[in-house]
């Protein structure tokens, strides 16, 4: 069992119901989504969150001034809608690949996002987020995605592969060997 501070099963804590249920009646959770994974490795999607999952574009505005409010940014995530493409595809992942969220939201956002998630009925079975404290925290996206990428290899993953809105990422990712499919959310033009 991985342990990393800013990782976060479905079925930990407020989710060991739905999880429990599941081990009883089989391949669905209470949702009817399919619920896969594992805490213990095999093989794992990649999906990040904010314009792949979670429709950002309404708050895009905080980031778009002389002074960037990034608090502001993340914590409207909560008004978010999901986008229906983004949801379509988690739900479709096999129920024997671990479903792993990576989003480089700040910590304080955890509960925020781990409600969103549960109330949009995403399929999900890992969610990562920054960490709370030390190396991660304040490094660009790039760096810290790439850092929880080797921790999930570390962890016994197989990264079949990864999607994200930001060619940056996609970038590293490919650097990486991994497969990695670019959604085109409109974010990241000037
Ligand atoms: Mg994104």
């Amino acid at each position: 069992m991985t342990t990393h501070h800013n990782w976060f099963f479905r079925d930990d804590a407020d989710h060991k119901a739905a999880s429990d249920s599941e081990a009883l009646g089989g391949s669905g959770s209470a949702s009817g989504l399919p619920v896969g994974g594992s805490s213990a490795g095999g093989p794992l999607v990649i999906f990040d969150l904010d314009g792949v999952i979670s429709d950002a574009s309404r708050r895009q505005h905080f980031l778009s001034g002389e002074r960037k409010d990034f608090r502001g940014f993340f914590l409207a995530a909560v008004d978010d809608p999901p986008l229906a493409a983004g949801q379509a595809l988690a739900a479709s992942v096999s129920a024997d690949h671990t479903v792993a969220i990576l989003t480089a939201r700040p910590f304080y956002v955890v509960d925020n996002t781990r409600n969103w998630l549960a109330v949009n009925d995403v399929r999900h079975d890992l969610l990562i987020l920054r960490p709370q404290r030390g190396e991660g925290v304040h490094s660009a996206s790039a760096d810290f995605k790439r850092r929880e990428l080797h921790r999930m290899w570390d962890a016994g993953y197989e990264v079949t592969v990864a999607l994200d809105d930001d060619e940056r990422i996609i970038d590293m990712y490919r650097s990486e060997g991994v497969f990695a499919l670019y959604i085109h959310s409109g974010y990241y033009e000037h």
